[in-house]
């Protein structure tokens, strides 16, 4: 049962195709999982759809028009190589959540958890898939920078709540957690981060250089 959905906002973001390549895939896999967020999705793409529809040259001035222009420059410098990364993305994803991670390239943190990176993505300062065992906890970190996190199979809780597979959250800077992996199976996240988390707690600090993580 998904409890966790995307912000409006961000259904907003994604159905106007403004919202980064890597968000995106964490938005479009979400969906797969929940129809109340499709069916908010399809209301937003008939208004998105009928602005477009009804909105004429004449009625927007063009300081207007080239600001909106610029916008769009901005947030989609190349749209081909995005869709195509964002098809190789979402093909990985869909690997994942059918089980297939032996092939990532897994670096083990702590006994319990493992990350794989997946590459560099426009947008994101890190695209990552954490392994958390059944029961094994992260140590506890703060966020430099907002992290979307999607849960792909099994389920962890923290001090906010308790997901499972497909539900949606969001951690912005400042945040401090400990997300512990639910009984019942291994837990598989997919993390956007915009920068990379920070451990906090004194022995922990380590961790930080050994994930190349970023000061500040
Ligand atoms: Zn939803």
């Amino acid at each position: 049962m998904i409890t966790h959905h995307p912000h409006s906002n961000t259904l907003v973001e994604f159905s106007s195709g403004t919202l980064p390549v890597a968000h995106s895939v964490c938005v479009s896999t979400h969906l797969d999982h929940c129809s109340e967020c499709r069916s908010k999705l399809a209301k937003l793409d008939d208004l998105g759809g009928a602005m477009l529809e009804n909105g004429t040259a004449e009625s927007v001035s063009s300081s207007v028009f080239d600001a909106v222009m610029l916008r769009l420059d901005e947030v989609s410098p190349e749209p081909a190589a995005n869709d195509a990364t964002a098809a190789s993305l979402s093909s990985m994803v869909k690997k994942i959540r059918s089980g297939a991670t032996a092939d990532l390239n897994w670096r083990r943190v702590t006994k319990s958890l493992r990350i794989a990176s997946l590459g560099d993505v426009p947008g994101a300062s890190e695209v990552s898939v954490y392994h958390i065992s059944e029961g094994g906890k992260i140590p506890q970190h703060n966020h430099s920078g907002t992290e979307m996190t999607l849960v792909l199979s099994g389920g962890f809780s923290d001090e906010t709540g308790i997901y499972h597979a497909g539900d949606f959250l969001v951690r912005e800077a400042g945040d401090i957690h400990a997300p512990t992996a639910l009984p019942g199976g291994d837990c598989i996240c997919l993390a956007v981060l915009e920068s990379p988390l920070k451990f906090t707690r004194w022995h922990y600090r380590w961790l930080n250089p050994l994930l190349q993580l970023r000061a500040g």
